[in-house]
């Protein structure tokens, strides 16, 4: 009885893989499964060729968790990195835009690394680039493909781009992608994450760039190297601009900057004017931003959350219960909550490991 048939069942009830045909009546699948794997059907209800014999838990769990209709982030969202913007704007959202136009010599790369150090807008930067060329996003870190995926991953890399595909234009985001390809073929390396990269490599040759409008993302810490080894990070790169190369397309490579003085005074008026907090004079926002040279993006997000603590923890201090507490009678978050906060919040990224990230964009990076 539970003989399972060699042959593929279009009609798919015994099999846990998705067919040509969604079976009406498959119990083996809830609900939800079937009502996502509907809405991928093409006109005619069949499955696209992409997703047939995939697990369709797999999709569902791309569809819900690592697709994003509307990533909603707009460059006026991103503060500084005004390079990065432009380069990426010439490079990647003008071709999703009009493929027709980047065609022949203006045919664009299939690929973008981002380079940078850690909370500095890298994800913001992907996100950005769907929501402008309206392209769907999706999210992946690699690093939980090896982890959290064990011995699956492959199969959700399969599912991933099957999805992709079907929702064109698409954005592939891989966050911290050296992990996974800078693995060197060795004794050593662990047989699933050698088919993990295989199946990566497999799915950039399968799509075609002058037809599929699907892009991928990665992008790089370097700060998880031996910062101290610039070899280490030449090799690194090797891997990279090589696996990139080989399947089709020069890989292009966009520094993401630390964060300079007007980015970050811009982040803290953009966080405390959406609230109506901020009240700080021009001086006193200079002060603050030069009390915090080196800070990251998110940095400067936890300083800002930290310092408008600061109206609240003074308030309650004189003896009003939190309950009890009128909003209004707080007063706006000021200078003094920076440097208290200050104390509190320390740059994630050391200048030290700055230097590496400089160095090495003056090796490989898009202002090199
Ligand atoms: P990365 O991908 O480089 O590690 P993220 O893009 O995930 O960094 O940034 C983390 C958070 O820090 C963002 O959600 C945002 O709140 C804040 N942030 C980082 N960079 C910027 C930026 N350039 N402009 C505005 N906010 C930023």
């Amino acid at each position: 009885g539970n003989f399972v048939p060699p042959i593929r069942n279009n009609g798919g009830s015994t099999s846990n893989m998705t067919s040509r045909v969604i079976g009406k009546n498959d119990d083996s699948m809830g609900d939800s499964t079937r009502k996502c794997l509907e809405m991928l059907c093409g006109p005619d209800g069949e499955l696209p060729e992409k997703l047939r014999n995939l697990e369709p838990r797999l999709i569902e769990h791309v569809s819900n968790e690592i697709m994003d209709k509307d990533p909603n982030v707009r460059w006026d969202d991103i503060a500084g990195l005004e390079h990065a913007k432009k380069c990426v704007t010439e490079m990647v959202i003008w071709p999703l835009l009009r493929p027709d136009i980047f065609r022949g010599c203006r045919s664009p790369g299939r690929g973008l690394l981002l380079f940078g150090p850690p909370g500095t807008g890298k994800t913001m930067i992907g996100k950005a680039i769907a929501g402008e060329a309206k392209a769907t996003f999706f999210y992946i870190s690699a690093s939980s493909l090896t982890s959290k995926w064990i011995g699956e991953g492959e199969k959700l890399v399969r599912a991933l781009f099957g999805v992709a595909c079907c929702r064109q234009p698409a954005v592939i985001f891989v966050d911290e992608i050296d992990s996974l390809l800078s693995q060197r073929k060795s004794d050593g390396e662990h047989e699933s994450s050698r088919r993990l990269k295989t199946q990566f490599l497999i799915e950039m040759e399968g799509f075609d760039s002058g037809n599929d409008q699907i892009l991928l993302i990665g992008t790089s810490c370097v700060k998880k190297m031996k910062i101290s080894s610039v070899i280490c990070i030449n090799e690194q790169q090797t891997d990279l601009k090589n696996w990139m190369k080989q399947h089709g397309g020069d890989l292009q490579n966009v520094y993401i900057f630390p964060f300079l003085h007007q980015a970050r005074a811009w982040i803290i008026r953009n966080l405390l004017e959406k609230d109506g907090l901020f009240k700080l004079t021009e001086e006193e926002t200079n002060i603050v931003c030069k009390l915090t040279e080196g800070y990251s993006g998110s940095d400067m997000k936890n300083l800002v959350k930290d310092a408008s603590m600061g109206p609240l923890r003074e308030a309650l201090q004189q003896g009003v219960g939190i309950t009890k507490l009128n909003k209004e009678d707080m007063r706006p978050v000021m200078l003094k909550d920076f440097e208290t906060a200050l104390q509190e919040v320390r740059p994630s990224v050391s200048s030290s490991e700055l230097g590496t990230y400089e160095e090495w964009n003056r090796q490989f990076g898009s202002l090199a």
